[in-house]
């Protein structure tokens, strides 16, 4: 077992142990998600895929605790397949996980590319950003054992937006399967929720073409105001439905986007 030290006992997370998928760049959501989850005295590991492994090898050891990170793409039968050994390798179980991963690719199908967009780039999207949510939680369930959470991160997919395109189907693909999981996990205790964040410049969020424009208009629209460099409100809510303060909720959405959702213009 390697070092996964929590750093507070007292924690909304203490004695918990979560998995935080979809760690690149300091700028990743789920590197501030990883980060107030030790804050909060979870025993955290990160994963993430491919060449970006070695970025985020080095960028874990700017956690306040270093954590394992375990090589995970989820479109891979193998690496879902290896995960509960990879993980026991360093916690015995999981009391939560985070799934923060997306990808479409910005060249065909965002930034104004909806018409037309071609199938195998949309099925790719479909795949790593709504049915790996499947793929996450089926993996990590022989780990969570007797219940736990999973929560993904999406953007508010009931209305078409500038830009998002077929990122918007694929949130809306999200928000449907979070909800069959939470129907078909429930009863083994496991709770499932997403939050729908307002625009952060992450790295993948710079990548799509016209991005701008949606952060003009939470500049505008969003009545508590939007810092789109301010990650913490985004991960506070997800280590909130992490934590034991939630112990009823499934299948539920919750917006952290400054209010924007609930005003009419
Ligand atoms: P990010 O830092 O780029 O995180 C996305 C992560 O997904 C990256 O670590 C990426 O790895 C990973 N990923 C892509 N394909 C994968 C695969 N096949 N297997 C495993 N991991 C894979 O961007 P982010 O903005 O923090 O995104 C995190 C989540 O928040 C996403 O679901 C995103 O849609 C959601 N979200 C973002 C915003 C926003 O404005 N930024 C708003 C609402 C919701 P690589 O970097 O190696 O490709």
């Amino acid at each position: 077992m390697s070092d996964t030290t929590s750093i507070n006992p007292n924690g909304i997370l203490a004695g918990k142990r979560i998995l935080v998928a979809g760690v690149t760049m300091d700028s990743s959501i789920g590197f501030a998600t990883a980060k107030v989850a030790q804050e909060q005295g979870a025993e955290v590991l990160i994963s993430n895929f491919g060449r970006a492994l070695g970025i985020t090898r080095r960028i874990a050891k700017r956690l306040p605790v270093t954590p394992p990170v375990i090589e995970l793409d989820v479109t891979d039968a193998d690496h879902l397949a290896a995960l509960p050994d990879a993980v026991r390798e360093h916690v015995d179980g999981l009391d939560g996980v985070v799934h923060s991963i997306a990808y479409g690719n910005p060249a065909t199908l965002l930034g104004g590319k909806f018409m037309g967009g071609p199938w195998e780039d949309v099925a790719q999207a479909v795949q790593v950003s709504a049915y790996s949510l499947m793929s996450l939680a089926q993996a990590a369930r022989p780990l969570m054992s007797p219940g736990g959470s999973v929560v993904g991160l999406t953007f508010d997919a009931t209305v078409a937006w500038p830009a998002y395109d077929w990122m918007g189907v694929a949130k809306a693909g999200l928000e449907s399967c979070s909800r069959y999981l939470a129907r078909d996990l429930g009863p083994e205790g496991i709770r499932v929720n997403l939050v729908s964040a307002g625009p952060l410049r992450t790295l993948a969020a710079k990548a799509i073409p016209g991005f701008s424009d949606l952060e003009d208009m939470w500049a505008t629209r969003a009545p508590l105001g939007w810092d789109n460099a301010d990650y913490a409100p985004t991960a506070k809510a997800v280590c909130a439905l992490l934590s034991d303060f939630f112990p009823a909720t499934s299948g539920e959405i919750i917006h952290v986007d400054g209010g924007f959702h609930a005003m009419g213009a």
